[in-house]
């Protein structure tokens, strides 16, 4: 599947992260309760620097030219890991043109790691995006369990000590009437970039409200005006799929080495029939990278899917008349 010798990736370090965001894949709104609550079996594993080694070996950087590398994911915050830094000089060593992409709560971590971070990347290709989803007094409401003023101060730090930053803003009801503020505070505080991103995932919802408890406190999420929902949901899709992976010539890879085309089909929720041809061939730890990427049966499977039956994700968020991908609704400034 990937044929060209340019290449990126998208990581999954770990399945560790600090906050709780009610409409994340890690978090659940308990049913009785109303209970913001965090799933089980999280918090308990990450790459190391020596499973990374492993998989991006001499072969890979022989065969393909990776492009870029996007610690992001969607179970954790890469800030958690603890070879974050070893991690990324592995790259910068083996390929100072790759750009490094990191997103994060910028909750965790001191001023100090921060500033050494910036001053690393610094060297290189570099962004940083901290989810910073509103003000002050708005801010936890959807990125719960983080402070408004320490991520400020780490993304501050990070910034001194020569990084590029990104401030990037969920958009919703509660906060929307504050975007143009936090767009002049980005700017005066020396961020690169101004992001707000309309989420789409209001529209597996029935109705555009989402009520939590929190240590004690109910909250209520809204979608923001820009509704995007009601459209999602009557959507006609087309059939024909255009994949965002091959198109970017982009993979995925897991925190536990196994590779996947995306993030989304890697949440294995709905694409039962397509991942049973996902086995342990499939895990870089286990097996040579370069081999996966260029000869393997799933990702055979994968792209004779595409003619005769698309799995849930190829039409969710590949179809090319009607899809769901987040990057639609982001307004860059
Ligand atoms: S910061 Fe990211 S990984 Fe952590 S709970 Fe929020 S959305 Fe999920
Ligand atoms: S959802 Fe399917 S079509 Fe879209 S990027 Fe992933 S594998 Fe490709």
């Amino acid at each position: 599947m990937y044929s060209k010798k340019t290449i990126k990736v998208h990581v999954e370090l770990s399945n560790i992260c600090n906050a709780i965001c009610p409409q994340c894949l890690r978090n659940y709104i308990d049913k009785n309760t109303g209970e913001l609550s965090v799933r089980d079996a999280l918090n308990t594993h990450e790459l190391t620097i020596e499973d990374y080694r492993q998989i991006f070996d001499n072969e890979f950087f022989r065969t393909f030219h990776l492009k870029r590398v996007n610690f992001c994911g969607n179970i954790s915050d890469p800030i958690a890991s603890r070879d974050l830094q070893e991690i990324v000089e592995h790259h910068i060593i083996n390929n100072p043109n790759t750009q490094i992409k990191v997103a994060t709560n910028g909750g965790l971590k001191s001023n100090g790691w921060w500033r050494e971070f910036g001053d690393l990347l610094s060297h290189v290709k570099h962004l940083v995006s901290f989810g910073i989803d509103g003000l002050e007094d708005t801010h936890s409401r959807y990125r719960v369990n983080t402070n408004y003023n320490k991520v400020i101060s780490n993304a501050t730090a990070f910034i001194e000590g020569g990084g590029k930053a990104a401030w990037q803003f969920l958009e919703f009801k509660h906060n929307e009437h504050q975007i143009s503020e936090a767009r002049a505070l980005a700017k005066e505080l020396g961020f690169e970039e101004f992001k707000h991103i309309v989420t789409p995932r209001f529209a597996n919802r029935k109705t555009n409200k989402l009520a939590y408890t929190f240590r004690g406190e109910t909250f209520v999420l809204e979608e923001s005006s820009k509704s995007v929902s009601t459209g999602l949901k009557s959507s006609v899709k087309s059939g024909h799929i255009l994949c965002k992976a091959l198109d970017d010539h982009e993979f995925f890879l897991d925190h536990d080495g196994s590779v996947y085309p995306c993030c989304w089909v890697a949440q294995r929720k709905h694409d039962h029939e397509l991942l049973q041809y996902h086995d342990n061939r499939m895990n870089a730890i286990e097996n040579n990278l370069t081999g996966i990427l260029t000869n393997s049966f799933f990702f055979d499977k994968l792209e004779e899917s595409w003619d005769t039956k698309p799995s849930y994700s190829c039409i969710k968020f590949c179809d090319d008349e009607n899809n769901s991908r987040k990057d639609k609704y982001v307004f860059r400034e």
